[in-house]
């Protein structure tokens, strides 16, 4: 065995083989997979192994294409072919019309990555599935290539050419310990001996966390128990001449395919379990949990009913194993948060399918720092503090219990809340507030207008509508207050703070005290990292000289380790999070000031406190400190307030505020305000598959300054041009919002891909951002966006249609 290699990938499943063999792809063959019993002993031997095309976002599509090709290339290799069931085709069934306007948005955004799904009828589903019947259903999506493969293949493939690439498998050999050194190089313990390397990849399937607690990490990973069933032979398969497409239905939540002339066919019941919460046997290996059929009969009941044959044949085994979950249904792959030199890939659901792509990623991640599409839904990062042990839990079981059943536009499902909370959660909740989760945070999305009023989810424009225009129409002539909450603030002191910010952010800087900027941090390959609001704040009794550096909330991991890293030993510079400590109260609308005047002291005229400046006071006797900014567009201002002294201040800004006939307004309310001024949400429109000057961020980028991190990558960049553009358009229907993911047209041709879209009430617009091909991104250029299955005309138009001049913020 090796005592030194560049990678040691822990766990021999499908996820560790996977990223073995990108490894070696992505040029690093000095590595190393350590398993602790034979390969596939964990989850992985007794897989479904469906492999479908279909996901969520344009990121899922892509790497599920991925281990198409990939698995197919593999099948076809005529020195190890391998099993694969490729393109029998799959149906997700649907017997709503708001589900069927999901899928044709998911087939528009699919189409964007060159994966063409099909919604197709009731009786097209019963001439492609013989085996169905059409009662209660209105039809389904079609994926052509949807399939199943043998899982043990799969992996020894995958092992048998990464070993070619000289990479090295030690089967047998259980990771005991690992230690992490002063120059975060690692020393990986098993029971045959040590293993120094460079990096480390947890990929340990439901053992994650006995691996995570040997680095002291706390995984968001639970695992459920979940059952297929094989059947004896159904003559009706062997008589069609052709293998029966794949079925997923999100009515009874099951799922369906063909294994040998017979039927396997999977459950996701709603009385489910969780599964080794409290440890786990070190001798199950190669095992299953007991059969217990009798849960699953209310899912049961659902596919006889649509598959009648079911009925009439036996079966003749049952399989129980664990699978892991996340918070969010989605894997973690990628950086360990707080930690240098460490990945993971784990908490796979649906880990045949995806292993092949998620490996890929995550090769790229460790090879090259990023991967080719914008890693976000599967960063490791995206939970915070509240990723606890009894949440992820929680979530599991609800995401289980709703396996195929998509969340909608602005759909937060119920288990685990009220999360994060402040003192002002309960008060907003008592006037009327619906929230949404942000971080984990409970945040006020709008107000609602009686208290039985419930959103109708859709993918169209909906009974918020109306609530959001009146929140909207009362800040543009009056003056409005919003709680947000779980905004991530950093406070930055010492003598090297500017010097070091001025080398993360690739403009300009602000350096004069009580002044704010806006700056963008860019990755080595000269993409977008992520976006700042720089706020120099003087010396007080509340601190030194400091900086207040503001991100999105659900940036704090990510921003933290992104900082940190870039820190070098002799900078005289201290990083610490104030995210939980300090929560905003916006106060927005041409009235904001004098409202502000009202209740504190000092002169907020707009010559004493212009745009952009910082100032500390008091808010009535709670201490504050202001920002002049505007993501709303009017005359507003940020209050940052510590949670100790938030609701003083809420009282203080809402009982003067009653005689300005103040409002109160939520998330939905900014989204629409911040798409008619063309500002950016992090991760929606700002993403690491396009650098500043595509995003259209031109003015935020100082190509003169000596150095910033990606710069040089960037010139290169920017000497090729640009490979999209990101336009504002305005879409010529008022019958849905372009939902992020929507494919842009021109013609047949796809030519861009939206963003963001909402409603922009103050200027009766339905207003999109899209990167569309630079051809295109002229204004006044005709396009067409498919918005659940309407090819809907789009004028690209100039960015900010309201007050495009700034002159609100600024009077
Ligand atoms: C019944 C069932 C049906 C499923 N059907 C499908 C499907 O149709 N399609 C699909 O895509 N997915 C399906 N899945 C999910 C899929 O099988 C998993 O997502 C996938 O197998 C997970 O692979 P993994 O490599 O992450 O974990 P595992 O396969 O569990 O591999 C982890 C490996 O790590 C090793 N290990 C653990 N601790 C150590 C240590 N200390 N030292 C060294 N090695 C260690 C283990 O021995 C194990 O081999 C199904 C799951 C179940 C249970």
């Amino acid at each position: 065995m090796k005592t030194q290699t560049r990678c040691v990938v822990i766990g021999g499943g499908i996820a560790g083989c996977s990223t073995l063999y990108h490894l070696t792809q992505e040029g690093w063959t000095d590595v190393v997979l350590v398993e602790r019993n034979e390969l596939t002993s964990g989850t992985t031997w007794h897989s479904a192994a469906q492999v479908t095309n279909f996901g969520m976002t344009q990121t899922m599509v892509g790497l599920k294409t991925h281990s198409i090709n990939l698995y197919k290339d593999l099948a076809d290799d005529p020195d190890y072919p391998i099993n694969y069931h490729h393109a029998d085709g799959g149906i997700r069934l649907a017997n709503t019309e708001a589900q069927m306007e999901g899928y044709r948005h998911f087939a528009s955004m699919a189409r964007g990555m060159d994966v063409h799904l099909e919604v197709i009828d009731a009786d097209e589903c019963a001439k492609r599935h013989p085996l169905i019947s059409t009662d209660n259903l209105i039809g389904g999506l079609w994926d052509p290539l949807d399939g199943d493969i043998d899982p043990a293949q799969l992996c020894q493939a995958l092992a048998r050419r990464a070993r070619k690439a000289g990479a090295e498998v030690y089967r047998n050999t259980p990771v005991t310990g690992l230690t992490q050194h002063a120059d975060d190089s690692w020393t990986v313990h098993t029971d045959k001996g040590d293993i120094d390397c460079e990096v480390v990849v947890n990929a340990c399937g439901y053992r994650v966390n006995e691996v995570g607690a040997m680095m002291g990490v706390h995984h968001p990973v639970t695992s459920m128990e979940h059952q297929y069933f094989l059947t004896e032979e159904i003559p009706a398969i062997k008589e069609a001449g052709h293998r029966m497409p794949l079925l997923r239905c999100p009515i009874s939540d099951y799922y369906c395919r063909q294994e040998k002339n017979g039927l396997l066919v999977g459950f996701y019941e709603q009385d489910c379990k969780t599964w080794g919460m409290d440890g786990i046997d070190p001798n199950f290996v190669n095992a299953l949990c007991p059969d217990d059929l009798d849960r699953v009969t209310d899912v049961l009941e659902g596919a006889f009913e649509r598959m009648p044959a079911l009925m009439e044949i036996g079966i003749h085994t049952v399989v129980n194993g664990p699978i892991t979950y996340t918070i969010d249904g989605a894997p973690l792959v990628g950086p360990i948060p707080g930690k240098r030199n460490a990945f993971c890939i784990i908490g796979l659901r649906a880990g045949l399918g995806e292993g092949g792509g998620h490996g890929w990623l995550l090769a790229q991640q460790i090879v090259q720092g990023e991967a080719c599409y914008d890693t976000w839904m599967i960063d490791p990062r995206r939970f915070t503090g509240h990723g606890n042990v009894e949440l992820c839990a929680l979530k599991a079981i609800e995401d289980y219990q709703n396996e195929f059943r998509f969340h909608f536009p602005h759909e937060h499902r119920p288990a685990g809340r009220p999360g994060k909370t402040t003192p002002l959660t309960p008060v907003l909740e008592a006037e009327g507030a619906e929230f949404t989760l942000v971080n984990g945070w409970e945040r006020a999305e709008f107000f609602k207008p009686s208290p039985d009023f419930h959103e109708d989810y859709s993918f169209k424009f909906n009974n918020v509508f109306g609530v959001v225009k009146a929140e909207v129409a009362a800040i543009q002539s009056g003056v409005g207050l919003a709680e947000v909450n779980g905004f991530n603030r950093f406070e930055l002191t010492g003598s090297g703070t500017h010097d070091f910010l001025d080398r993360m952010i690739c403009g300009a800087v602000p350096r004069k005290s009580g002044r704010i900027g806006l700056g963008y941090l860019l990755n080595h390959h000269g993409m977008l990292k992520g976006e700042a609001t720089v706020a120099n704040l003087p010396a007080s009794d509340r601190g030194p000289d400091r900086v207040w550096y503001g991100s999105a909330a659900a940036a704090e991991w990510h921003d933290m380790d992104w900082l940190q890293m870039h820190l070098r030993d002799d900078d005289d510079v201290q990083i610490r999070s104030l995210t939980n400590d300090q929560t905003i109260l916006v106060l927005a609308g041409p009235k904001a000031r004098t409202v502000l005047q009202a209740v504190s002291r000092a002169d907020w005229s707009a010559t004493a406190f212009s745009w952009l400046s910082a100032r500390e006071c008091f808010i009535g006797v709670a201490p504050a400190t202001v920002f002049s900014v505007s993501f709303s567009g009017e005359l507003a201002y940020e209050i940052h307030i510590p949670n100790a002294h938030l609701n003083a201040a809420y009282r203080t800004l809402r009982e003067t505020g009653e005689a300005y006939g103040m409002v109160l307004f939520g998330a939905r309310a900014v989204d629409s305000m911040r798409m008619e001024k063309g500002f950016l949400h992090w991760k929606a429109d700002i993403l690491t598959e396009f650098d500043p000057f595509e995003t259209s961020l031109d003015r935020f980028v100082k190509m003169d300054k000596p150095d910033f991190v990606g710069k040089d990558a960037l010139v290169r960049r920017h000497e090729t041009g640009p490979t999209k553009r990101l336009v504002t358009l305005e879409v010529q229907g008022d019958l849905a919002p372009a939902h992020g993911g929507a494919s842009v047209m021109l013609g047949t041709d796809v030519v861009g891909t939206v963003t963001s879209g909402d409603w922009g009430h103050r200027v009766g617009m339905n207003l999109a951002y899209a990167f569309v091909t630079p051809d295109l991104a002229k204004e006044g250029t005709s396009l067409d966006i498919d918005i659940i299955g309407h090819m809907t005309p789009a004028r690209v138009i100039a960015p900010s249609p309201y007050d495009p001049q700034m002159t609100l913020p600024r009077s």
